[in-house]
């Protein structure tokens, strides 16, 4: 764990960023997002906020924080609800579900829009399911990731499971249909050329067909996914053997470099074993990989990927700033905040130590460096890619806060790491 004093300027730091962005009309004159996407995504609108000072209010109990995420979730909810576009656990009507079944256990209220977004919620993920298990051959990418498919959708389902038969009816039919895509090995992506330009630093980006090993768009994230749904009796019987597969892909194609053992972004098919490592980011690269496979260790208990798992996230925290591939970043996903999310809550979770000791390397420091190079916290705010909780001042203060106190670790839930 970081030392006292910079923990304290992280407590007040991200504190200060969230004071900051209470209100709705302040986070609305200072996003990049249309209206629309402001009402409904949890990456960078309005039910993301909620979100954070729903949690926040737990930490810091008698500032007012429940008025916050009241008043975001209002706006929200306010604004109608769309039926009939391909929702996920960031945008669309599953975010605006999850997010208020998050806010209304924590401090109650919303039953009417609680069952009727459910409704539709649950409705879109069986309808989903349905389309994506018609799919023929190599599935199209962003059908089963994690930020923008069914992968992502594993926090809802367990939330809501536990009340719903239908939602472990949907859950289980989900989680069969990854793991028979697993195992009939149609892990295979075609790429439109140059999608992800310099996303994973690796060689073969422009790869026509490829398997991605991250956790956002690939196999980490359908290894964590599997995991979770395990653990939570919503799996069928072929959840472990998928697990294995994705596992052992992932363990094998396991690379050397300078700061020790490593993961490419992605494979290619036919074409030989992509050797340079990754950026060190959650979306991309070792630190999502590790916390997936310590994930999968515990749920189905194999030893081995939790040694591996180890090994990955030291290396992560071995890299210097340079060659983590995410300078002047500010975003929970793919930025230093995301980092030190990523490292504290390993250390927190499996007592491992891997921080690194070099306080000047720590990515705690590295925000608080850009935020003390800022005049006011809006000119921090306008710094980082918006407002928003995804990649925005929102996502930078719950890592500050979080690097410090776990109540903020609902982050966990939404990464799949937890
Ligand atoms: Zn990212």
């Amino acid at each position: 764990m970081i030392d006292d004093a910079l923990s304290r300027d992280a407590l007040r730091a991200g504190i200060a960023i969230l004071h900051h962005l209470r209100k709705v009309e302040v986070f609305t004159s200072i996003s990049s997002h249309d209206y629309a996407q402001q009402q409904t995504s949890l990456a960078h609108g309005y039910p993301g906020a909620a979100l954070a000072f729903a949690n926040l209010a737990s930490l810091d109990p008698n500032a007012g924080w429940e008025k916050s995420a009241h008043a975001y979730l209002s706006e929200s909810v306010g604004s109608g609800v769309s039926t009939n576009s391909w929702s996920n656990i960031f945008d669309g009507v599953i975010a605006q579900a999850y997010c208020i079944e998050m806010v209304a256990r924590l401090h109650g209220g919303y039953r009417k829009a609680r069952s009727s977004l459910n409704a539709t919620a649950l409705g879109q993920v069986e309808a989903m399911s349905r389309e994506a298990e018609g799919l023929q051959g190599f599935i199209p990418s962003g059908t089963f990731d994690i930020t923008s498919g069914l992968s992502g959708l594993a926090p809802y389902l367990k939330l809501v499971s536990g009340e719903s038969s239908g939602a472990a009816h949907v859950a289980h039919m989900l989680t069969s249909l990854i793991a028979n895509w697993v195992e009939e090995d149609r892990i295979w992506n075609p790429q439109p050329p140059g999608s992800a330009e310099n996303f994973s630093r690796s060689p073969n980006t422009y790869a026509p067909v490829s398997c991605d090993l991250g956790m956002a768009h690939g196999l980490g994230g359908i290894l964590a996914f599997l995991a979770v749904m395990h653990r939570a009796n919503l799996a069928g019987d072929n959840a472990r053997v998928a697990a294995v597969i994705a596992a052992d892909r992932i363990l094998n194609s396991r690379i050397v470099t300078q700061w020790g053992e490593d993961i490419p972004a992605h494979l290619a098919h036919t074409v030989p074993a992509v050797q340079e490592a990754t950026r060190t980011a959650w979306c991309y690269g070792n630190p999502g990989v590790a916390h997936a496979l310590r994930l999968a260790a515990d749920a189905f208990g194999v030893p081995t990927w939790a040694n591996a798992a180890d090994s990955l996230m030291a290396s992560s925290a071995r890299r210097t700033p340079e060659a983590q591939g995410i300078q002047n970043d500010m975003s929970i996903c793919h930025g230093a905040p995301g980092l030190l999310h990523q490292f504290h809550s390993y250390e927190r979770r499996y007592t491992s130590r891997v921080v690194p000791t070099d306080s000047s390397r720590s990515p705690a420091m590295q925000i608080l460096a850009a935020i003390g190079s800022c005049k006011t916290i809006n000119d921090f705010v306008s710094l980082s890619s918006g407002p928003g909780v995804w990649e925005g001042a929102m996502g930078v203060g719950i890592a500050l806060i979080g690097c410090t106190h776990s109540s903020m670790s609902f982050l966990d839930e939404l990464l799949l790491i937890a």
